[in-house]
């Protein structure tokens, strides 16, 4: 059968790489780059605690909780660091981290003043962040939670984040233009994920590091600034570590380490209703683009 966009439906696509687990595509009628076939499953077994000690190199984490829990921890003050300092986040502001994992970036926000929860589809791993870090993590997807009025009736929140997230979803679009009624007055969508048109990408091909089993979708900075609008949000900003870097110069040598030498990110901060103020540091960058 005739291929066609996961996104927009078009049947001019090109086959860009062909890997030992599917086939990357490129559509020519929209930005999206993504993955044929996709095994992910909308359940939590595929995220479950074996996710984050995963032995198979193109799937999951390593150690995250064992060898790599420091420079974790220290990837989570990071983000603090930006949302607080880059973003301008006033303490006390409501954040709900999307696939919070072991509520590492969670626990970082309630130490710096914020209100913090998480969803984490597994429900042993969100048992874990709760137990090792009393971090609030419920146990679902986004999905579900969307889904789910009781638990998310009473929500609003100033920030929701999806770190290392949108390429995971089957349907990244529907669940951005769903997360607005998450957000307050104001509220705003901070998103990274790996970028897919960079020199990392470019340097390595078929064997490029982001390709991997439940990656199904890589985003340039023309997709990922597409998947905002057609979600319903504008564009704040959208820059690279580089750029991060930057106008944030107590940024650790962790993430230096990682988003400028083993790995090449976006940074997207999308607005629902304009009314979000960044804070002056991020407004510098805007400016630049
Ligand atoms: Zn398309």
């Amino acid at each position: 059968m005739r291929p066609t966009c996961k996104y927009c439906g078009s049947q001019a696509v090109e086959p860009l790489h062909l890997l030992s687990f599917g086939e990357i595509l490129r559509c020519g009628n929209c930005p999206m780059v993504f993955l044929v076939p996709s095994d992910c499953r909308s359940t939590g077994s595929l995220y479950g605690l074996h996710y984050f000690a995963s032995q198979d190199a193109r799937f999951g984490y390593r150690d995250y909780l064992g060898a790599e829990l420091a420079e974790r921890r220290c990837l989570a003050r990071d983000f603090v660091t930006i949302i607080r300092d880059g973003i301008g986040l006033e303490p006390e502001a409501t954040v709900l981290d999307v696939g919070a994992g072991p509520g590492l970036f969670v626990s970082a926000c309630n130490a710096a003043g914020y209100k913090a929860e998480g969803l984490d589809r597994a429900p042993e791993v969100a048992a874990l962040a709760i137990e090792r870090s009393a971090a609030k993590v419920h146990p679902f997807s986004i999905e579900a939670y969307l889904r789910t009025p009781p638990i998310n009736s009473a929500a609003r929140f100033s920030l929701v984040t999806f770190f290392d997230v949108v390429e995971h979803l089957e349907e990244p679009a529907d669940v951005l233009r769903r997360t607005r009624q998450l957000l307050g007055k104001g509220g705003a969508v901070l998103l990274t994920t790996p970028r897919f048109d960079g020199d990392l990408y470019r340097s390595q091909g078929d064997d490029y590091v982001q390709f991997k089993r439940d990656h199904l979708w890589h985003f340039s900075q023309t997709g990922l600034q597409r998947l905002l609008a057609d979600s319903g949000f504008s564009t704040s900003w959208i820059c690279s570590a580089q750029d991060l870097v930057q106008v944030l110069p107590g940024l650790s040598r962790s993430f230096h380490e990682k988003y400028l030498v083993r790995r090449d990110h976006l940074f997207a901060l999308g607005t629902a209703d304009g009314a979000f103020v960044c804070g002056r540091r991020m407004q510098a960058v805007a400016q630049k683009q």
